[in-house]
């Protein structure tokens, strides 16, 4: 369907940056309407709401002191978003034509043509997993796998307990310097003899003293039926297999940005498809297109980081259009 409606607004996303814009947007009379995607299996869960749907207990957005379940949250976030009159469409953008002098035209899964003034993307990143059946469904139960240390690393379960991080870059460096202030022993897991963190990353992590790092290796299998038990390894010289006792496994393997639906349109992104903000603040490169949360941050990727980014882009996008004269 083509209407010949231009609204001013349209967020795509439904994690913490897109609820917040709609938040924004809304109160500011924006009249936004909000694409928050269809659930998705493949190759790992995602559902609208994003990765905090995939997140058991949230306990450190401020706000929530016995801490709140992933879920809950975005459903709050929603609430909060329709209470203003935010409108909610369960689909997916499938492409885009933005241009310079707008409006920017959307095609939706069902194959609708949206037209908008301003559009927010926020269609954040995915963790990416290794694609193990185990790591899946442990990570999906709750059951001590995780792609996010920052998130869970702290929950008592975790403590004075030896963990594994899978992954030999800053983030797995990061995350596994974090855990050991918690864990009895962690236990870095990397696939080849060298890790690609910098310098001061794996210095950082190496002088810890529960800090161990096994080379060479690749996870088989996760082992536990309710919660992680041991991982099954793979030594990548000799082929050697071995098991690993741990009561958490951290995957750091990297993140994807979800903007593979922007490929054919000239939103300008960074060497690995994250979009590139100007100004210090939500503004890309085309005028009236704004990008807030993981989508445009391959650095901080927090629940706290994405909502302020949406507040920005709302802000940002209310600026724009009263400049234009279009509210
Ligand atoms: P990354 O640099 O791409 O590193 C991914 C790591 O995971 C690599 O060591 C890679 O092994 C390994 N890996 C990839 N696929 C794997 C698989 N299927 N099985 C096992 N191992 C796998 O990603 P990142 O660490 O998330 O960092 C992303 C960007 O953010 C980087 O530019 C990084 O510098 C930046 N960052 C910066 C900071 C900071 O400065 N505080 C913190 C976090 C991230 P190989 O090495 O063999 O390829």
């Amino acid at each position: 369907m083509t209407t010949d409606k231009i609204e001013k607004i349209v967020i795509i996303g439904s994690g913490p940056a897109g609820w917040t814009a709609a938040i924004y947007a809304a109160r500011a009379q924006m009249e936004p309407v909000c694409y928050i995607g269809v659930p998705k299996q493949n190759p790992a869960p995602m559902l609208p709401g994003g990765q905090l749907m995939l997140t058991t207990d949230v306990e450190n957005y401020p706000g929530f002191p016995s801490g709140i379940a992933g879920p809950e949250m975005m459903d709050a976030f929603q609430q909060q978003a329709e209470r203003f009159g935010t409108r909610v469409v369960g689909e997916d953008i499938t492409s885009v034509e933005f241009s310079d002098s707008g409006p920017h035209v959307l095609h939706t899964s069902k194959g609708d043509v949206i037209r908008a003034h301003t559009v927010v993307v926020a269609t954040g990143a995915t963790a990416n997993w290794m694609g193990l059946e185990n790591e899946l469904r442990l990570a999906m139960a709750g059951g001590g796998v995780s792609a996010c240390a920052v998130c869970d690393g702290a929950l008592p379960v975790f403590r004075d307990q030896p963990l594994a991080v899978v992954g030999g870059g800053d983030s797995a460096m990061e995350e596994a310097t974090y855990l050991t202030k918690f864990a009895s022993e962690v236990i870095v897991i990397h696939r080849r003899d060298a890790l690609r963190a910098s310098r001061i990353m794996q210095e950082r992590f190496l002088s810890k003293p529960n800090a161990k790092v096994m080379w060479n290796k690749v996870v088989r299998d996760v082992i536990g039926e309710t919660s992680i038990e041991a991982v099954e390894l793979e030594d990548t010289v000799t082929g050697e297999v071995s098991r690993l006792e741990v009561k958490g496994l951290f995957v750091a393997i990297g993140h994807t940005p979800t903007t593979g639906f922007l490929s054919d349109s000239n939103l300008a992104m960074d060497d690995k498809k994250y979009i590139v903000l100007n100004d210090r603040s939500s503004k890309t490169n085309i005028p009236g297109v704004f990008a807030a949360g993981d989508v445009a941050d391959p650095r901080y990727r927090q629940a706290i980081t994405a909502a302020g980014m949406g507040c920005q882009a709302a802000l940002d996008a209310e600026h724009w259009l009263g400049e234009a004269g279009l509210i």
